[in-house]
């Protein structure tokens, strides 16, 4: 039967090919008698720690296939096995109405899901999937299931399924995924925000009848406009296959044209680098036309282990990246941990605000050594590389004078084992918190360059969690106070000769390429899967018509007019 249906667009590009419907592995969660409440409860205990583990290693695959955002996802989960209210419960129902354990933890994540439910809305629609996917994370745990054995049909596919789950997403071998689609589910879910993060092209909230469609019919998806058609005629294969390649073409273009340098219509050139979190991110970045990386996340050598890596282990990954960057410059940032990144071998508390606490540089006066030992790997392993160090978090300048010890320290003990150290170092820190914006002038006596974090800038600036969606949509860099921020820091950087980066989510999005560039900024640092576009619209933008552009955004007093401003200088250029 050949017929369409539109649902949401949600992951941009065409998929065209054979479906296959998942159907989650069901788990009875039926009430039965039970012997021994003890030893259920045991069992309970042992499924919530292979659940934390299993969601560890997930968290460590999300960082490197997406990025820290999609690898928070699977922290909140895990983070809610440990809730004290959710243990409580699970207790009760164990311990004292000796429910067996599927049916106890069924009932007290249902518990959850429901009262978020009762909320209304996208956003708790979507925290309610959250919770039954760690649900079904237990349960699987229990009935001994590893949701990394569901195996894929040997030749790619588009998945079809009522919903899908952060795990499910993350979990598919992405080369044999053509796209997602789903019958529920929104486009700020986390599964979306997975699908745009991997690439694969997606549509939610698709009013497919599950029961009338079967594996292996043609489907075609298009997760630009959210339209799909089902075994569709010869004449609509052939549009589809016509845009795809479309697509394919233009991207290939952008691709290829990406390989040469950002020199603006009037000719400045601007550097455009990317953001990594691996030596896998790397050699995407190569591809895509990465000048250099501007951030190397190091979070993940940290993650999903027991102790601190070693400085040899440290010089083993550092090289990796190094040797694919070859002569490009690398921005390496230390440390950044705590907030809401936590690591139980460091001794991090639960704090009531994360973000506002013992967090990233603010660790080193008490931790020093972690400081030392990274700065010493990095000083060995960057012999050949063009290496600049950063420092995340500063928010005084004694942080940086402290920083700026260590590191005459590690250089020192380095030169007297005799070893051979990195010569062309440059130290710099990042703008991220205000109160370093509004004393960049002073900064920028201690450091070679700045990279503006507008991610942390943004939720310092507005006072915003940036990990809590309900406020979310209102953390915006374009915030004029944000944006004021950000001039000043380029402002003074310049004054003292000091360049200036700018690492945060803005500098990928085309919306804040004109502005950025009217604002003098130096060095664009990006998702590599941004780079292309960033290339191709800095070379259709002339610097001086951007410094207009720029001057009357700082004059705006909404976030609203900067953005409707920007849209409409952007749709003019
Ligand atoms: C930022 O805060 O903008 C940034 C790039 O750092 P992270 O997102 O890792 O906190
Ligand atoms: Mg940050």
């Amino acid at each position: 039967m050949r017929y369409s249906v539109k649902g949401l667009a949600t992951s941009s590009g065409i998929a065209i090919g054979p479906l296959w419907i998942y159907h989650p592995i069901h788990i009875s969660v039926d009430q039965k008698p039970i012997g021994d409440a003890q030893a259920e409860w045991q069992r309970i205990e042992t499924a919530l720690a292979m659940a934390k583990s299993q969601l560890e290693t997930l968290q460590a695959k999300a960082l490197e296939m997406c990025g820290t955002a999609e690898a928070e996802i699977f922290q909140a989960h895990a983070l809610f096995l440990e809730d004290p209210e959710l243990l409580g419960l699970l207790k009760e129902a164990i311990l004292s109405q000796k429910e067996n354990a599927e049916y106890g933890v069924n009932q007290v994540v249902e518990h959850y899901a429901q009262m978020l439910l009762a909320l209304e809305g996208e956003y708790f629609r979507a925290r309610a999937t959250d919770v039954r996917d760690v649900g079904r994370r237990i349960l699987y745990c229990l009935a001994g299931i590893r949701l990394e054995d569901i195996s894929l049909p040997d030749q790619p596919v588009i998945i079809v399924s009522e919903d899908l789950t952060p795990s499910d997403t993350v979990q598919f071998d992405r080369n044999k995924i053509l796209g997602f689609c789903t019958v529920k589910g929104g486009p700020t879910s986390h599964t979306a925000i997975l699908a745009r993060s991997i690439g694969v092209p997606a549509v939610v909230s698709a009013p497919l009848p599950m029961d009338k469609i079967q594996n292996g019919t043609i489907m075609v998806l298009n997760g630009s406009t959210g339209e799909i058609g089902i075994t569709p005629d010869e004449a609509e294969l052939e549009v589809m296959r016509k845009k795809q390649a479309e697509g394919q073409t233009q991207w290939t273009k952008m691709l290829e044209a990406a390989q040469n340098p950002a020199v603006t219509y009037d000719g400045k050139k601007v550097e455009v680098v990317a953001n990594i979190g691996s030596a896998q991110d790397a050699r995407q970045a190569v591809k895509n036309g990465a000048e250099g990386v501007g951030l190397l996340r190091t979070e993940f050598l940290y993650l999903d282990r027991q102790s601190l890596p070693t400085e040899d282990e440290q010089v083993a990954i550092y090289s990796e990246i190094f040797e694919v960057m070859g002569d490009r410059p690398v921005v390496v940032r230390t440390l950044d941990i705590g907030g809401d990144k936590s690591v139980s071998y460091l001794g991090i508390e639960a704090e009531a605000n994360p973000f506002l606490g013992w967090r990233a540089i603010r660790m080193i006066s008490e931790r020093p050594e972690i400081l030392r030992d990274q700065l010493r790997a990095l000083l060995r392993a960057g012999i050949n590389s063009d290496l600049r160090i950063m420092l995340p978090m500063v928010s005084n300048l004694e942080e940086v004078e402290m920083a700026r010890a260590i590191y005459d320290e590690a250089r020192q003990s380095l030169l007297n084992e005799g070893k051979t150290i990195a010569q062309k170092v440059q130290f710099g820190m990042m703008i991220e918190v205000p109160s370093a914006a509004l004393i960049a002038s002073h900064l920028a006596e201690l450091v070679d360059f700045f990279s503006i974090g507008t991610n942390d800038l943004t939720q310092y600036t507005i006072a915003i969690d940036r990990t809590n969606e309900r406020v979310a949509k209102l953390a915006s860099p374009f915030h004029p106070a944000v944006i004021a921020l950000i001039a000043h820091t380029i402002r003074a950087a310049h004054a003292k000769g000091k360049w200036v980066g700018l690492c945060g989510e803005m500098a990928g999005d085309p919306l804040g390429t004109p502005l950025l560039l009217g604002l003098g900024l130096d060095e664009f640092s990006m998702a590599p899967k941004s780079i292309p576009a960033v290339k191709q619209l800095l070379r259709s933008l002339n610097s001086a018509d951007c410094e207009k552009i720029a001057e009357h955004a700082l004059t705006l007093s909404t976030t609203a007019k900067v953005e409707a401003f920007l849209k409409e200088s952007v749709s003019n250029l």
